[in-house]
C-alpha cells in the first residue's frame, strides 16, 4: 500500500468514526491499534446513545454527597486510597469543576456536541450498513425516592434548556413503561430522543470493515511516540517500523497520552472505570435502557442480554477490577429487576476522562500536524460520529459543524 495521508491512533467509537469521516471526505487513511475494533471501552459500555447526558459527573451537588457517596452502603462512587496520591492534581481539579459556573460551561459545551450527536450517529452508523444495531424506543431514567426525584429538577431544566426533549414519568406509569421493574421507584423521566446500539462492538466492526473495503488501511501494531518530520508532517514511531505522514490524530482513549513525544502537549487525563455485569437470559427483560439515578448504572437490553453497566471508580489504568464494584452493580440490578437469572461474563472499561467532563477535539500546540480526539468520558459511543466530524473538518480547514473553543487542549496549557 502507499503510504497514507493520515494515521488514525485507536479503534474504538472516537477512532473509527474520525477515519471513516476523513476516507469520506478524501483523504487516504490508516487506521491503527494493536487490539480488535471496537475492543476496549467502547465494547462494554450501556450501549446507549445518549442526547441528553449533558450534566457532568463533577456537579455542585457531587461536593455535597460526596462523604455518603464515598463511605455508604450505596456506593456508585468508589476511590482507591492507594491511587490518591498519582491522582491528586486530578482529583482536586475535578472537584473544583463542581462549582455552578464551571459546570454551566461544561453543560453548554457538551450540549452543542450532543445537539449533533443523532444526527451524525445514524447518518455513520447507517452507511456503514449497521442500521439493524438501532433501537430507538427512548430511555428512561429512575429516580428511587421523592427527594432525589425532587433534587432532579434543576437539571432536568438545564437539560430542556439544551433543547433536550424530555417526559416527566409519574411511578404508575413506569410499570406501565417496564412491568418487569420492581414498584420502588418514585418516578422518573424519559428521554424521548435517547437509543441504542445493541451490540457496540459489532457496529464499531462494520464501521471499521466498510473503511476497508473503502480503501482504508487497518493496521494491528501500537504507537509508541511521535517526532516532527518537518513544518507539515510527523513520524509516527509504531513497536517495529515507523510511517511520516500529513496527519496523526490520537484517539486512544484512556491510553492517549501514554504516547510520547515532544510534538505532544501535557494533558491531564484520568480514568473513570466503570464495570458492566451481563445476564444472559434476561434478553427481553426490559424493552429499552433504564438508569438508576441514585445506584449510578444503566440496566440495558444489549444482544447478548440485559447489561448492568455503570458506576465510577478512581483508580488509574492498572489496577485490577475489584469484585465489590461488581456485587454492588449486581445487587443494585436485582433490587430493580427482580427477575434477573444468572449472573454472566463481567467488565472493565476506563472511561477516558479530563477534569473539566470536556473531551479535548484539537490540534496539538506544538505541531499542526497532530490532532487530539479524546476525553470523552461518559458519552464516548455518543460523541464518535459528531467527533469525528469535527476532526475532519478541522483539519480541511472547512468551517465547523460546532465551536470548537471549548474543547481546545489549550484549556489546559498556561
Ligand atoms: C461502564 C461504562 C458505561 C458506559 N456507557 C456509555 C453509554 O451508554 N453511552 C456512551 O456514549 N458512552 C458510554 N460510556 C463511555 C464510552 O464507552 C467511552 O467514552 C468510549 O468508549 C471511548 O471511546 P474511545 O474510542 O475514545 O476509546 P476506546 O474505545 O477505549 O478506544 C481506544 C482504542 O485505542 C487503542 N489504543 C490505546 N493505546 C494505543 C496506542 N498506543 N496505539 C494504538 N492504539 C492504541 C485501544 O486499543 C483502543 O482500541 C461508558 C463507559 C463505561 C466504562
Amino acid at each position: 500500500m502507499d503510504t497514507p495521508q493520515t494515521l488514525v491512533i485507536g479503534a474504538g467509537m472516537v477512532g473509527s468514526c474520525c477515519a471513516l469521516h476523513l476516507q469520506r471526505a478524501g483523504h487516504k487513511v490508516a487506521l491503527i491499534d494493536p487490539h480488535p475494533p471496537g475492543s476496549q471501552t467502547s465494547y462494554g459500555n450501556a450501549a446507549t446513545i445518549a442526547t441528553y447526558a449533558c450534566i457532568p459527573v463533577n456537579h455542585p451537588k457531587l461536593l455535597k454527597s460526596l462523604p455518603k457517596l464515598l463511605s455508604g452502603s450505596e456506593r456508585p462512587l468508589s476511590i482507591s486510597p492507594a491511587y490518591v496520591p498519582r491522582m491528586a492534581p486530578w482529583l482536586l481539579s475535578f472537584l473544583r469543576h463542581c462549582r455552578r459556573e464551571r459546570v454551566d460551561q461544561t453543560i453548554s459545551a457538551l450540549g452543542a456536541l450532543l445537539r449533533h450527536a443523532e444526527d451524525t450517529t445514524l447518518a455513520l452508523v447507517q452507511s456503514a450498513g449497521a442500521g439493524d444495531f438501532i433501537r430507538r424506543n427512548g430511555t428512561l431514567y429512575l429516580y428511587s425516592d421523592a427527594n432525589s426525584r425532587l433534587a432532579a429538577q434543576d437539571d432536568i431544566a438545564r437539560r430542556r434548556e439544551q433543547g433536550m426533549s424530555i417526559t416527566e414519568v409519574e411511578a404508575d406509569a413506569v410499570r406501565e413503561l417496564e412491568p418487569a421493574l420492581a414498584p420502588i421507584f418514585a418516578g422518573g423521566i424519559l428521554y424521548n430522543d435517547g437509543f441504542q446500539l445493541s451490540d457496540p462492538q459489532q457496529v464499531i466492526m462494520r464501521l471499521v470493515d466498510q473503511f476497508a473495503q473503502d480503501g482504508g488501511e487497518v493496521i494491528q501494531d501500537r504507537v509508541d511516540r511521535i517526532e516532527s518530520a518537518g513544518l507539515d508532517q510527523v513520524t509516527v514511531h509504531l513497536s517495529g517500523t515507523s510511517k511520516t505522514v500529513h496527519h496523526a490524530v490520537i484517539a486512544a482513549g484512556a491510553w492517549s497520552t501514554r504516547i510520547q513525544g515532544p510534538v505532544l502537549d501535557r494533558l491531564p487525563l484520568d480514568t473513570e472505570r466503570g464495570y458492566h455485569v451481563m445476564f444472559p437470559e434476561n434478553l427481553s427483560t426490559l424493552s429499552r435502557p433504564v438508569g438508576l439515578a441514585d445506584a449510578g448504572l444503566y440496566l440495558s437490553p444489549v444482544d447478548g442480554g440485559l447489561r448492568a453497566a455503570g458506576t465510577v471508580e478512581l483508580a488509574g489504568l492498572d489496577a485490577k477490577p475489584d469484585p465489590k464494584r461488581l456485587d454492588y452493580i449486581e445487587q443494585a440490578a436485582r433490587r430493580a429487576l427482580p427477575s434477573l437469572k444468572q449472573r454472566g461474563d463481567t467488565w472493565l472499561g476506563f472511561r477516558p476522562t479530563f477534569p473539566d467532563a470536556l473531551p479535548v477535539i484539537s490540534h496539538s500546540s506544538k505541531h499542526p500536524s497532530v490532532v487530539y480526539a479524546f476525553g470523552h468520558q461518559h458519552v464516548g459511543l455518543t460523541l464518535g460520529a459528531v467527533t469525528g466530524k469535527l476532526v475532519q473538518q478541522m483539519i480541511d480547514r472547512e468551517t465547523p459543524m460546532v465551536d470548537p473553543t471549548p474543547y481546545r487542549a489549550q484549556r489546559f496549557l498556561s
